[in-house]
This record gives structure tokens, C-alpha cells and sequence, in this order.
């Protein structure tokens, strides 16, 4: 999947639109979801120009996995969820319904989110 600047998260990272941000250092955004599916819905995005989880891996540096990663496990501790459990999901390509191109990590938290996915 080829990187496609005009997504809303890169317009989000870019400060063309809004967002309710929860953590941010050099090398990941953190927000609310707009559409949240649990009562914690946030989302991670990497400040880098990757469209998936296989392009973040296979084109970032290692700075810059190491750093996403910390950015994560910051945002769940300050998130006050680690208690109560979280669930991290990421959604690549057609078949997970990805919508945004841009790599995100979602966590979920704050209920009882269910067993895992089926098909
Ligand atoms: P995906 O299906 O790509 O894994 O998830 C994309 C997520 O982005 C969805 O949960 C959706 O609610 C969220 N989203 C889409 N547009 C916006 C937006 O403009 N702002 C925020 N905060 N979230 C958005």
C-alpha cells in the first residue's frame, strides 16, 4: 500500500484539522477517536508517512519503532487502563477495513470488550 498524503490523519499531523490530542512526542500523535467504540478509544499514529503496520516496520528506523512502541505504552499509563485491561488492535487493508491509509494503533479500554474477533 503506497503512502497517500491526503489522509485525515496526515491532514491531522500536518494541523490542517483538528484533533482532541492526549500525547504527542516526536515520533507519535495520540487523539481520541472520533467514533469511539468503547468508553477509552484512543488512537496512535506514528509521526512518519506509513500506511500499515508492515510499511511502518519494513521503511521506519529503529528510532523511530522503539519510539512509537514507548509512545504507545505511555499513552496506556497515562490512560489509567492497565488495571482494568485494554485491548491494542490495528486494522491493515481491505479485508480488516482499514479506512485511514495512515498507520494507527488503536486501544480500547474501560468495559468488558468481548472475546476475540471472528471472521
Ligand atoms: P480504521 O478502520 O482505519 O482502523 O480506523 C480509523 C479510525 O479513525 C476509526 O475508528 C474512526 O472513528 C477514526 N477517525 C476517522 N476520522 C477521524 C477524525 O477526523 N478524527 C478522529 N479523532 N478520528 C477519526
Amino acid at each position: 500500500m503506497s503512502y497517500d498524503s491526503s489522509n485525515i490523519f496526515a491532514k491531522i499531523l500536518r494541523g490542517e484539522i483538528p484533533c482532541d490530542k492526549v500525547y504527542e512526542d516526536e515520533f507519535a500523535l495520540a487523539f481520541n477517536d472520533i467514533s469511539p467504540q468503547a468508553p477509552k478509544h484512543i488512537l496512535v499514529i506514528p509521526k512518519g508517512p506509513y500506511a500499515s503496520y508492515d510499511d511502518f516496520i519494513a521503511s521506519a528506523d529503529d528510532a523511530e519503532i522503539v519510539g512509537f512502541q514507548r509512545a504507545i505504552a505511555k499513552v496506556i499509563g497515562e490512560a489509567d487502563i492497565i488495571a482494568g485491561g485494554y485491548r491494542l488492535l490495528s486494522n491493515t487493508g481491505v479485508d480488516a477495513h482499514q479506512a485511514v491509509p495512515h498507520y494507527h494503533v488503536h486501544i480500547l479500554a474501560g468495559a468488558n470488550l468481548g472475546g476475540k474477533l471472528v471472521a
